[in-house]
């Protein structure tokens, strides 16, 4: 069985990623989407939120788990029996620190990346960035899911 894995942040999952990992899901028998814990950055969502709205937005391809992790990429891979890492490109500026990654990462622990060039339509697009517009009540209704557009405006109007 072909396997892969996409790591991230996912706070929250946009139409970037949901992109990637679809394409991800038709070329691997099994994808996992791990969103990484990260207890020094400061996050809209709980893990748990950002697992639950990766869960309902990939439900459908039928082939893709969503899990959390914490530490180190590949020693998620090594213990899960995970060969690749696939990662969204979605700019130059994203390439440098990728390139880095990756080698670092076959370096340590055999593992080795793909780089998915994005659509053209999401190269711009960050959670970052989703956050700060939702934050000033810009429109992102066409950046995300409609599920979680719900939720940010939600969390946006509550804090
Ligand atoms: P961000 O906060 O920048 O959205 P994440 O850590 O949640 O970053 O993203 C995880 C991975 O998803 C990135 O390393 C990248 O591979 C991919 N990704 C993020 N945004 C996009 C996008 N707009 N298009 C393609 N891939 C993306």
């Amino acid at each position: 069985m072909r396997r892969a894995l996409c790591p991230g942040s996912f706070d929250p999952v946009t139409n970037g990623h949901l992109d990637i990992i679809g394409r991800a899901a038709a070329l691997y028998d099994e994808v996992v989407v791990a969103v990484f814990v990260n207890q020094s950055k400061s996050s809209m969502f709980t893990v748990d939120e950002r697992r639950e709205m990766l869960q309902d937005e990939t439900r459908h391809y039928g082939n893709v788990a969503i899990d959390t992790f914490e530490g180190l990429v590949v020693d998620y891979c090594r213990a899960h029996e995970i060969p690749v890492i696939v990662k969204g490109l979605r700019a130059v500026s994203d390439f440098d620190y990728e390139l880095q990654m990756a080698q670092m990462n076959r370096g340590l622990a055999g593992i080795d990346t793909l780089f998915m060039p994005t659509n053209p339509e999401y190269s711009f697009l960050a959670s970052s960035l989703v956050k700060e517009i939702a934050k000033w009540g810009g429109d992102v209704s066409s950046l995300v899911p409609p599920d979680v557009f719900t939720r940010l405006k939600e969390r946006t109007s509550a804090g």
